[in-house]
């Protein structure tokens, strides 16, 4: 469906006949009429929704669910007061919020004990001595209240154990009101603005009796599929993929702003209810949570532990097969009655375990060893593979970190799923990676597997070891080695040649027009490769050279293409200090250290003057960074360079430090308003200016408003802004405003 493709909720723009007919109905639509087409249009689209995000059996098509979607986003354009608090065109991301507040469970959000093995289950139900007394376990508990009989058989529940962000959502009288994350199992974060995007959280519940409030809990997660196509993209776009799906769910979850969160493929799934729900069993909670419009998991009824074990096993044969991640299954007691006679040990339940899987392990032949050359010249070994699946993902090549882990580190085993060989001390058995090796690789929780170690095979006898070159491998340069005396295994192997060596040239350059950094759009992998090889950039100051003609022959460019990149290169020659300074790609200097370096000296100048105990004197700054901040700001091609980009129309703007005199407050008292995109800078730069001038940033447009700073694609507020007759200033205005240069009226 495409109202499932990434951007949830989105329509595709319809331009056909049947759109028209959609469009041409609701502008003839008095406020009445369009009004009870609205009750009729939001519960027909929340079914639908439910139909095809819970249920998986969808009634209609795309198609037609657009055309209804699309009927309700025009009416609400028209009538903006028809738009409901549950109306399914609120998953589109709003406006991101300042920060996020506590959120308190009422009921604590708890965790579960672990298991790891079977015995380990089996001793959750009980525990006996040698004489074969019942000594623990939930069975003697229950036993020992009179819940149950001898003969008694305990039922449990068994469900795939998520590894997702844990998060509880508030209904009140039915309606979605709140979401937090679990915190500390009291108070978490609010995040109702990202959680209120997702697909297949539903914004009402299906009921005609809501109880007055209901908390629902369960885990953020991403869908495999939609995590590893989104990180495909990314790459394609010269991005850093996101190493694990869980971390990445969390980070999306916690931004402020909710426009990620509502593209991304992220699913709530409900396992349980905080208040305003009591069944006599957790399966009946189960169901009902999935009949108020949740979904859930699958879950499986076991008799008895022994039961339980099997269906874990069951489960954990196909596990690679679930559309998500799991990392165990949870096992709870299912009588809501035995659950009450149970109760709670600290913060864990005592009717409920969490058992966990083992990790993935797998062997497969070692094709090759690879030597990458980093941006910072870094040489790392990658292990190409025969590929080979593990833990639901294909793999072909993994890295090895460094030189010592490729020589020494590599453990032995007796075959992939044993431990390691150990000696006569009990020590385990390590040796270098050789020509045809066997490698056994681990995936657990993250995307990327590790190379555990090598196969103990009689061929190893004799075969050649791997080593590393002593030339760069791309560009023939001698490789340095750079010892490190306090941690002898942390030998770095690094090519000197910097932009000279080509693969540091291209990723020097992907790093410089990074989104982070420079921010060109449009400048991605292929393109640069373009460019290194026919010569046209030897450094990041000749992008600021490049015109439409020595673009446009180029391959997949063309004429408008070509444009966009001269323009895209134009508007980042006013990136605020700390991205420029990012850009550069001082090693060490990350977007925190680059922004705390231009919060405390002001200005590039002022960074390339300072010497070790200005450096040092930065929050944040060790020794380790300010050596090599110093080893940067001393080479003269690095000046050179930056004398280049200054020569070109690279700003390197310094930094307005917040105003100690009244003087300077130059928006003192004055309220703002920020909407759509601004060309040179983010939301939050241009409000972080604002407040250092002593204005005001606000969310939405009043008669108070003094300016409604507007970008492209302003949406609702600028027509408010216009409305109420409030100034409207563009960038250059806000610009203009900031260094009092521009009029005041
Ligand atoms: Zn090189």
């Amino acid at each position: 469906m495409a109202h499932d493709e990434g951007d949830a909720g989105i329509p595709t723009p319809l331009g056909d006949d049947a759109a028209r007919r959609v469009a041409a109905r609701v502008a003839a639509m008095d406020e009445a009429a369009a009004a009870a087409r609205v009750a009729e249009l939001v519960p027909e689209l929340l079914r639908h929704n439910y139909l095809y995000h819970v249920l998986g059996t969808p009634e209609i098509d795309d198609r037609s669910y657009d055309l209804l979607y699309r009927e309700l986003e025009l009416i609400e354009e028209r009538f903006p007061s028809l738009r409901r608090p549950d109306s399914p065109t609120r998953k589109v991301g709003g406006e991101p919020v300042d920060f996020l507040p506590p959120f308190e469970h009422r009921v604590p959000m708890l965790s579960l004990a672990n298991a790891f093995s079977a015995d380990d289950l089996r001793d959750f139900e009980e525990r006996r001595d040698d004489s074969g007394r019942l000594r623990g376990g939930i069975r003697k508990l229950l036993l020992d209240a009179g819940a149950i009989g001898e003969d008694d058989v305990i039922t449990y529940v068994v469900e795939p154990k998520l590894d997702g962000l844990a998060i509880e959502l508030v209904y009140e009288h039915g309606l979605f009101v709140a979401a937090g994350t679990r915190g500390d199992g009291r108070v978490g974060e609010d995040v109702t603005h990202t959680v209120r995007t997702l697909r297949n959280v539903p914004p009402r519940l299906f009921t005609d009796a809501p109880p007055p409030r209901l908390t629902v809990r369960g885990e953020v997660l991403f869908e495999l599929e939609g995590f590893l196509e989104m990180n495909r993209r990314r790459e394609e776009a010269g991005e850093k993929p996101y190493e694990n799906p869980r971390n990445t769910a969390a980070g999306t979850i916690r931004q402020l702003d909710p426009g990620p969160a509502s593209r991304r493929p992220l699913l709530f799934i409900a396992h349980s209810a905080g208040e305003g729900l009591v069944l006599p069993t957790h399966a009946a909670l189960l169901d009902r949570l999935r009949a108020l419009g949740f979904q859930t998991n699958e879950y499986e009824l076991c008799a008895g532990i022994e039961e339980v074990i099997a269906a874990i096993a069951r489960l954990g044969e196909r596990r690679h097969d679930l559309p998500y991640e799991i990392d165990g299954a949870v096992v709870k007691v299912n009588d809501t009655a035995l659950q009450e006679v149970l109760g709670f040990v600290t913060r864990s339940p005592r009717w409920a375990i969490a058992y966990k899987y083992p990790p993935d392990r797998v062997s497969t032949p070692l094709e090759s060893v690879v030597f990458s050359v980093g941006r910072t010249g870094v040489v790392t070994p990658v292990a190409q593979l025969v590929p080979v699946r593990v833990g639901g993902v294909t793999v072909r090549n993994a890295t090895l970190h460094n030189e010592h882990q490729m020589s020494r580190e590599m453990r032995l085993f007796p075959s992939a799923q044993g431990e390691p060989l150990r000696g006569a001390d009990g020590e385990e058995i390590k040796t270098g990676l050789r020509h045809g090796d066997v490698v056994v690789l681990q995936r657990a929780g993250d995307v990327i597997p590790q190379i555990l170690g090598v196969l103990d095979r009689p061929e190893r006898q004799g075969a050649r070891p791997w080593v590393y070159p002593e030339d760069c491998p791309v560009c023939g340069h001698r490789l340095d080695r750079e010892e490190n005396p306090k941690e002898p295994e942390k030998v770095t192997i690094r090519c000197p040649n910097r932009l000279g060596c080509r693969a540091q040239l291209q990723a020097s350059l992907k790093h410089f027009a990074g989104r982070r950094a420079m921010d060109i759009e449009g400048l991605g992998d292929k393109l640069i490769a373009q460019l290194v090889e026919r010569g046209l950039v030897t450094r990041p100051s000749d992008l600021y050279h490049l015109d439409v003609a020595t673009l446009a022959p180029l391959e997949r460019m063309g004429e408008k293409s070509a444009a966009n990149l001269v323009a895209a290169i134009d508007r980042s020659r006013r990136r605020p200090l700390e991205r420029c300074l990012f850009a550069l790609g001082i090693p060490q200097v990350g977007e925190a250290t680059a922004r705390d370096l231009a919060a405390a000296f002001g200005s590039l100048d002022a960074i390339l003057a300072a010497d070790e105990a200005a450096l040092l004197a930065v929050d944040g700054i060790g020794p380790d960074v300010a050596r090599r901040i110093l080893e940067f700001t001393s080479d003269p091609r690095n000046l050179e360079e930056i004398a280049r980009l200054r020569a070109a129309g690279v700003v390197f703007p310094d930094v307005e430090k917040p105003a100690q005199d009244d003087a300077a407050k130059v928006l003192d008292g004055k309220t703002f308003v920020l909407t759509g995109t601004l060309p040179s800078m983010t939301r939050d730069e241009a409000a972080a200016r604002i407040v250092a001038a002593g204005g005001k940033v606000v969310k939405s447009v009043s008669r108070r408003t003094d300016y409604v700073v507007a970008g492209d694609k302003a949406g609702s507020k600028l027509a408010k802004a216009q409305e109420l007759g409030v100034t409207i200033l563009d960038e250059d205005g806000l610009l203009a405003l900031l260094q009092g240069t521009r009029d005041e009226s």
